[in-house]
């Protein structure tokens, strides 16, 4: 029996300050689109914000139901909106940000898992990887190189 290890490297930055002036504009639509979101029974708002080769940034937050299985993540309205609207366009970052009415974020919010499938179809459509930036309020700012660092193993439609 062999052994092996997954691992990936990241960025960590203290302060929104630090990022580059593209990352800190996405960052702050991304707060925007976090204080849009509705979210009436977690309290947990999330934003998103996707930076596009051609320049555009699409973003948006949560959206809950009362029938919950209805509930729609802040990613998966910007990937939504970004194959929508503009098919042939690829996204060079995400910024992902969100707040608790009742806890105290104390890291920087993750993509759920069925998140993380659909960021990883949209990094295998555009051929290309996509920069995620993960951050809240009083916490470290990560930013990953591609969502296949946090989704190992990936299944894509290769095999389809
Ligand atoms: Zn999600």
């Amino acid at each position: 029996m062999k052994k092996k290890t997954v691992s990936f490297d990241y960025e960590v930055v203290d302060t929104i300050e630090q990022l580059a002036e593209s990352d800190q504009s996405l960052v702050q639509a991304a707060r925007n689109a976090m204080q849009k979101a509705y979210a009436p029974y977690s309290n947990f708002l999330v934003g998103a914000a996707a930076l596009l080769h051609n320049g555009e940034v699409i973003s948006g937050g949560n959206m809950e139901n009362a029938a919950y299985p209805m509930c729609i993540c802040a990613e998966g309205v910007i990937l939504s909106s970004v194959e929508s609207n503009y098919p042939r366009a690829s996204i060079q970052t995400i910024a992902i940000t969100a707040k608790s009415n009742s806890v105290k974020l104390m890291e920087p919010p993750s993509p759920c898992g069925s998140c993380r499938q659909m960021i990883c179809e949209k990094e295998n459509r555009q051929q290309a990887p996509i920069r995620i930036i993960l951050f809240a309020e009083d916490t470290e700012i990560y930013i990953l190189n591609t969502i296949k660092d946090i989704l190992p193993f990936s299944f894509d439609g290769s095999v389809l």
